[in-house]
């Protein structure tokens, strides 16, 4: 569960990370931002911290998301927020005419303090819980940055080895467990290379083909 501070490359806790934050992350420009904790909200061992601007729309969030952690085949996608769900412009709003689109503006609808949802492929979806943990007048280049991320989790082979493969095959039957395959024993293994997806820092590892995003 522990992660790296992208700015001293320190590693601290899931927890700790949120407070350490705190010392970096000073006013020193002009651009709102806000600071943003994301994990799977049922692997809570994958999480990142990023800043946005604050009038970043929800669609780009989605992009940063999809980069780094999601896209596999351009699956639909979408945000909860206070039990309002907000769509891209590819989903049929007449399924959920309370739906909003997320082409609006992250601060029109967010602030400190809220928790909210991601949810990539409406099969086998991955969730993701967001949660507003600060924010300040920053400087800003690109849309999105990273200051933080959890370490690889330490997934092991039966063998021992460090397990390079994850068979999607087993994942399923298997519910998660005895998946996990060094390079030696992914090439023994039944269910044969074309179940086999590589292990990646990612909540989505081992679904439906994702092989790892653009910042690995
Ligand atoms: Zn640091
Ligand atoms: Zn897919
Ligand atoms: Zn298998
Ligand atoms: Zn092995």
């Amino acid at each position: 569960m522990r992660g790296k501070c992208y700015i001293c490359n320190k590693t601290f806790s899931k927890a700790g990370m949120v407070k350490h934050m705190k010392t970096h992350l000073k006013n020193n420009g002009d651009t709102r931002l806000f600071h943003v904790v994301v994990d799977g909200l049922y692997q809570p061992e994958y999480w990142l911290h990023i800043e946005i601007p604050a009038d970043a729309k929800f669609k780009d969030l989605d992009k940063f998301l999809r980069e780094i952690w999601l896209e596999c085949c351009g699956h639909l996608s979408a945000f909860e927020i206070d039990g309002v769900n907000y769509h891209s412009k590819y989903f049929d709003f007449d399924l959920d005419p309370s739906a909003r689109d997320t082409d609006i503006p992250l601060s029109r609808v967010l602030s400190v303090g809220m928790e909210f949802y991601h949810i990539y492929d409406f099969g086998s979806s991955t969730e993701l819980r967001l949660r507003i943990v600060g924010e300040r007048m920053g400087k800003t280049e690109e849309k999105v940055r990273i200051p933080a991320r959890n370490e690889p989790p330490d997934i092991r082979c039966s063998c021992g080895k460090k397990a390079r493969w994850i068979c999607m095959q087993c994942f399923v039957d298997n519910l998660g467990e005895n998946c996990y395959f060094c390079d030696g024993c992914a090439k023994e293994h039944e269910c044969g290379e074309d179940m086999l997806l590589p292990v990646v820092n990612s909540p989505r590892c081992g679904v439906c083909g994702y092989e790892g995003g653009k910042y690995d």
